[in-house]
């Protein structure tokens, strides 16, 4: 696409792809290849070097792949991303840029219980320890500081408990350390909020959720801003030094648009191989077309179905943070002026049986563990996603016994809230 400043739904249509270069295809084509033929060996030998700029080998990179990265990456305000299988390889991939044994990772204790696992017990398997912290709190974040923090971590809204973060202040007291800032977005999509513009470095996404869309294919994404400065930053030397499986590529010194992508790529995609396919990469590019369409409906059914939840006298309280009374509402208003997604909790006030009476009876939302599908759920959290908490980090993450998670989807919402109605009137 050749134009100055093209608008949201413009590069969510036709971003990073060229129709001209692809045999005047209107879509992107899938390119479900291995390998790329190095013609020369003179080539090959670039290639691998990193001195010229081209597919190797899938694992690594695609072309199918690659207008997906691009377009996230322009979609994001970012100068590069890199596609993964999942969004937790994702998360697993990064956090292995940046950190070796002996770092450590401040991270929000209200997110999503499978990043919980990972960034508690799994990276304390290769001695890396994280620090969970209450997000609301400023002085946490920099209280948890030490001389071997190599990253903040937090969801911009969270998984399920929609807390909203301040991601402003956030960023300044990192960066005051010289400490980066990755940012799951996962659930606000650059539709409803794109941290780049409020200071974070990273922005990872889940793609398996409304970037996808519609429930059908696994995916994740890094995108980075392009500016924080990795050189003279003694947290963060590894960027800075020769590496010795590129012969000796200095990454923030040869990439300086994007030396954090081209780190992850080069090193772990290669390393640990959680590459997105391109057939994943085609579905992700048809969910992307309608992002901001999608979305938007999903706030306003949302919206709908949180308000009718809080005014039923059977229901305890709603998380949903754009309610009257929600302690969210001044940052909702600052980094959510579009919305606020669909994806909250209620609180029924008893224990797993009666949320078990009420998910049961349910006829259009279904009782799944996946969020921001184009159908509603609901999933009761303590005995699936957040089961391996044990009782104060359900507590910490906001999550009870008699707690039930909604994704509203994208259906009738009149038909929504008759289906909560006639649920509700049997407890
Ligand atoms: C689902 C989710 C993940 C993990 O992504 P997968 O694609 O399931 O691997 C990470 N963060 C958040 C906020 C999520 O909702």
């Amino acid at each position: 696409m050749d134009m100055k400043n093209p608008g949201f739904d413009t590069i969510a249509v036709h971003g990073g792809y060229e129709p001209k270069e692809n045999n005047f295809s209107m879509t992107p084509p899938i390119y479900q290849t291995n390998a790329y033929d190095f013609v020369t060996t003179e080539r090959a030998a670039a290639l691998f070097g990193l001195k010229e700029d081209g597919d190797i080998y899938s694992r690594i990179s695609n072309p199918t792949v690659r207008v997906f990265e691009d377009r996230m990456a322009l979609l994001e305000g970012g100068s590069a991303a890199v596609a993964f299988s999942s969004g937790h390889n994702a998360i697993f991939s990064l956090v292995t840029n940046l950190c070796e044994s002996g770092d450590e990772i401040v991270a929000a204790r209200k997110i999503y219980g499978g990043a919980v696992n990972m960034l508690g017990q799994t990276f304390g398997q290769f001695g890396v320890r994280t620090t969970f912290i209450d997000s609301d709190n400023l002085l946490a974040w920099e209280e948890a500081i030490t001389d071997r923090t190599k990253l903040f971590f937090f969801e911009t809204v969270s998984n399920p408990g929609a807390a909203v973060a301040d991601i402003a202040p956030i960023c300044e007291i990192a960066h005051r350390h010289g400490i980066l800032v990755v940012v799951d977005s996962t659930f606000t999509t650059p539709y409803l909020c794109r941290p780049f513009e409020f200071g974070a470095d990273i922005v990872v996404h889940s793609a398996t959720k409304y970037i996808c869309g519609h429930g059908n294919a696994m995916g994740g994404i890094v995108i980075e801003s392009g500016k924080f400065d990795y050189r003279n930053n003694p947290r963060y030397r590894a960027f800075g030094e020769p590496d010795a499986s590129y012969h000796g590529v200095v990454f923030a010194r040869d990439f300086p648009n994007a030396p954090f992508c081209a780190r992850l790529r080069n090193k772990y995609l290669r390393d640990i191989g959680g590459c997105m396919s391109p057939n994943t990469a085609y579905l992700m590019l048809i969910g992307l077309e309608t992002l901001s369409l999608r979305v938007k409906k999903h706030c306003e059914n949302g919206e709908t179905v949180a308000k009718y939840l809080q005014a039923h006298p059977k229901v305890k309280n709603v998380s949903y943070p754009s309610l009257p009374g929600s302690k969210y509402l001044r940052v909702c208003k600052k980094y959510l002026p579009n919305g606020c997604g669909a994806v909250f909790t209620c609180e029924l006030g008893g224990d797993r049986a009666k949320c078990a009476e009420f998910m049961d009876r349910l006829k259009i939302f279904a009782n799944v563990s996946n969020v921001c599908d184009s159908r509603s759920m609901v999933n009761h959290s303590a005995s699936t996603t957040h089961a391996q908490l044990d009782a104060k980090q359900l507590a910490a993450a906001g999550i009870s016994e008699g707690t039930v998670r909604f994704s509203v989807g994208i259906e009738d919402p009149a038909d929504l809230v008759a289906d909560l109605e006639q649920a509700l009137s049997v407890l």
